[in-house]
């Protein structure tokens, strides 16, 4: 009986802590990924999507993209960074790809391409991918410091600043300091989950990126590489002369560097191997805010699956809380049905896992 009084205090607790975080627009930024296909032309151990080659290939409708995008729009914290992962997303067709990226990038919004790189090999892919890369017209961004941007407004006169107006000024910002494309191409380059071969499929599309006058200052290159290859990446990609990186920068955190290829910056970040199924369903339940990008108290990133479901990216990467984004009638639910579905399945699931 105890036992059971205990629970239900546990879940009590669990309820009220999950509530205050997910309907906390103002505190928790919130981002979204959409998984366009669950199809991967790779098989990697320990893949937590459980893609593969013989998963079908049916892809997330672009209709119920773009709904969603301008649902998540109206959210107060919402940080306008969408994120087009898989499976591989480059196996999808891709006109269906390109449709799917101008509902994000002609909103001026920012678009990140996730890639395990392969296409690259696959001359008539790579001819594909190249000239829907030529065709999408993504907005820039200011790279600037906080600081930067203080120091540029302090440097006009406030009279002036009154007569020009903030439209007219933010033109101005993005004249005179450092922009970047808002279009990223961002590959998994390890030798532990994916194929050591990512490395040198990274290389190949750096080059190619950097070498094509229109799309070098259209695309940001960057990696994702897991710490236990932290050396594999020095090796490979740092130390491989087909791309000569120059200006390598450390952050202090290590987590992250900056370097150059052919004049152009990219980026690469580390993190842990989680092996997914080794994670208790608790962990996963209780780890749903991700790191922040900026201030906020955390983030909260909705994850959409072609089998028209949505769940959280939990931090053991595994999406949690997942419910249908349709209703029984197939309509599509609003972002407050979402919200509150996503919060009882969490609950449930909580409780469950629990009792076990
Ligand atoms: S490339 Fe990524 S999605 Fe494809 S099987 Fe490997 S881990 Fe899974």
């Amino acid at each position: 009986m105890s036992m059971i009084v205990a629970d239900s205090q546990k879940v009590q607790d669990y309820a009220s802590k999950v509530s205050n975080i997910i309907y906390d627009t103002a505190n928790y930024e919130t981002e979204v990924l959409f998984y366009l296909t669950q199809h991967c032309n790779l098989v990697c151990d320990g893949c937590y999507m459980q893609a593969g080659p013989d998963v079908p290939r049916n892809t997330l409708p672009v209709s119920d993209l773009s709904f969603y995008l301008s649902e998540f729009d109206k959210v107060p914290n919402f940080t306008h960074g969408v994120v087009f992962s898989g499976g591989e997303v480059f196996s999808a067709p891709i006109n269906y790809v390109e449709a799917a990226a101008h509902n994000v990038l002609d909103r001026g919004w920012q678009l990140q391409f996730k890639t395990n790189g392969s296409w690259i090999q696959n001359p008539q892919k790579r001819d594909a991918v190249v000239a829907m890369l030529g065709r999408l017209q993504p907005h820039r961004g200011l790279c600037a410091t906080e600081d930067e941007v203080l120091q540029f407004l302090q440097r006009i006169p406030k009279p002036i600043a009154r007569v020009l107006g903030p439209k007219i000024l933010e033109m101005w910002m993005y004249h005179k300091l450092p922009t970047t494309s808002m279009l990223d191409m961002a590959v998994s380059v390890d030798d532990l989950l994916h194929p050591a071969k990512s490395a040198q499929w990274f290389a190949d599309i750096a080059e190619l990126i950097t070498s094509n006058r229109r799309l070098r200052n259209k695309v940001n290159l960057k990696t994702f590489t897991l710490n236990e290859s932290a050396e594999f990446f020095e090796n490979y990609v740092l130390g491989n002369p087909q791309l000569g990186a120059t200006n390598v920068v450390r952050a202090k955190n290590k987590n992250a560097l900056r370097y150059d290829i052919n004049g152009c910056q990219a980026e690469a970040y580390f993190g842990d191997y989680v092996d997914v199924g080794k994670v208790s369903p608790v962990d996963k339940l209780s780890n749903i805010v991700m790191p922040s990008l900026g201030d906020s108290a955390g983030r909260l990133v909705y994850c959409f699956y072609p089998d028209k479901t949505v769940g959280f990216d939990c931090y053991y990467l595994e999406s949690v809380g997942r419910v249908p984004y349709v209703d029984g009638q197939g309509r599509r639910k609003s972002f407050a049905r979402l919200q509150r579905d996503m919060y009882t399945q969490l609950v449930l699931d909580y409780a469950r896992a629990i009792s076990k």
